[in-house]
């Protein structure tokens, strides 16, 4: 729910900069619009069962339309990285669910969008983007997490498909997903021995068990126990997996840049409210010079992370060719804000800020994880020094010993 219903989730200031065009503003627009008006899911989102609520986000986004570009039969012109980001932050400023079941489904759908075979984006494709099937990016173990390229899980070749036996850990959506898009180990050691799988939930010998988070959200560890799958399972070729991973996380980490901009920005505007309505001292904590300080701070943090989300998102589509340094830096740096700002707001909301179900007590749970997901704040520093060295293109397209140790979820 909004703090203030006039308030937009987003910084039409931001948006006004010749980063975004006309489309960008109508879309932050409507986006803003569907998610004020339906503070009754936000509701059942902080009080229900995650995968029951996380379920039925995924259909109203689909019915909503946000899913869409998700499918080029349904939206020819897709999404571009800004629309995406866009998307990403006032989703995050409404409701962390409301992200979560976005992102995801989006980080499932990615793979089979840009390396599916004609059939898999017939099968897959349309019921995703109607938001009727809902999908999941199963990547990390217990011993391969940032270290991608330790990735266990085998496949072995059978009868003309693959035999899988491994498992795979905290897999977003896990518990609702209907398919899996599944990073196995095809070849030898190292990450061009991998290879990406499409592979329905439903399919014998895959087994999924749910995990408990910080933050209510679906959650699974996935075990495959002799899961034989056909050989049309492979996605992107035989040996693909670690370019099919490395795409789509130079895609994604600024949209999780741009969702740390949403709840920063919901954090900093709680502790706004609260400062000016909480009497002290004959005033309000809004005149005390250290909450100032802080919401300045706050304020500060946050503009610097939306031009850094806004410049990567922009190099992105416009295929400038170190885009995906730009997309960790604005991660490393608005995840990192994002934690902050969070903390700030508790700090100036106090005890009251820390009550269960309060605003700024979600979010303290909530932001956490976007400084392990997807590149953990280490791993994107070695990145970034890596290319500091090397100005090249995209890790997908760089040398094989760029990066490859620093490849993460
Ligand atoms: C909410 C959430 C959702 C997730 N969703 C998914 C999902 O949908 N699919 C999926 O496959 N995985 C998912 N993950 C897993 C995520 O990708 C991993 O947690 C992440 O890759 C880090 O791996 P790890 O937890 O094993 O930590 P480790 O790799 O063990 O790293 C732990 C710490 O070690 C340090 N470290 C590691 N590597 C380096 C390095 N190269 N340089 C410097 N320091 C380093 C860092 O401080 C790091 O935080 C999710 C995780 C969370 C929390």
């Amino acid at each position: 729910m909004r703090t203030d219903p006039r308030r937009p989730a987003y910084d039409p200031g931001v948006l006004a900069l010749p980063f975004y065009d006309r489309a960008h503003r109508a879309l932050a627009e409507s986006v803003d619009e569907w998610c004020a008006g339906n503070g009754e899911l936000w509701d059942r989102a902080r009080t229900g069962d995650p995968d029951t609520v996380g379920a039925h986000i995924i259909g109203e986004l689909g019915a909503a339309g946000l899913l869409a570009f998700l499918d080029p039969a349904s939206d020819p012109a897709g999404s571009d990285q800004r629309s995406l980001c866009l998307v990403r932050e006032i989703l995050a400023y409404t409701e962390d669910l409301a992200d979560y079941a976005f992102s995801i489904q989006a980080l499932a759908a990615t793979p089979i969008l840009r390396h599916g075979s004609t059939a898999q984006r017939a099968r897959w494709l349309p019921p995703m983007s109607r938001g009727e099937a809902a999908g999941a990016l199963a990547m990390s173990e217990d011993q391969a997490g940032s270290d991608v390229a330790a990735i266990a899980l085998r496949a072995e070749t059978r009868s003309g498909g693959y035999v899988l036996d491994g498992h795979k850990t905290w897999i977003a959506n896990g518990t609702l997903a209907d398919v899996f898009c599944v990073i196995a180990r095809t070849g030898g050691a190292g990450p061009f021995g991998l290879t990406a799988f499409l592979i329905p939930a439903a399919t014998p010998g895959l087994r999924v068990y749910p995990i408990d988070m910080i933050a209510p959200r679906s959650m699974a560890r996935v075990v495959f126990e002799d899961c034989h799958v056909p050989a049309d399972a492979v996605l992107g070729g035989l040996g693909g997996g670690f370019v099919v991973v490395m795409d789509l996380l130079e895609r994604f980490r600024m949209t999780v840049g741009a969702a740390a901009v949403g709840f920063g920005r919901r954090a900093a505007d709680t502790a706004l409210d609260h400062a000016r309505g909480r009497k002290a001292y004959g005033g309000t904590l809004f005149d005390l010079p250290t909450v100032r300080a802080s919401l300045a701070d706050a304020e500060v943090t946050l503009h610097a992370s939306a031009l850094l989300v806004a410049r990567a998102a922009w190099d992105a589509d416009r295929g400038a060719p170190r885009f995906a340094t730009q997309g960790a830096i604005a991660k490393l740096y608005a995840t990192e804000a994002a934690q902050g700002i969070v903390d700030a707001a508790v700090q100036i909301c106090g005890a009251a800020g820390l009550v269960k179900d309060a605003p700024t007590e979600r979010l303290y749970r909530q932001i956490r994880s976007l400084r392990l997901y997807e590149g953990a704040s280490e791993v994107l520093r070695a990145t970034i020094a890596d290319t500091l060295g090397h100005r090249t293109g995209s890790a997908a397209t760089v040398p094989a010993e760029i990066g490859v140790g620093h490849v993460s979820a």
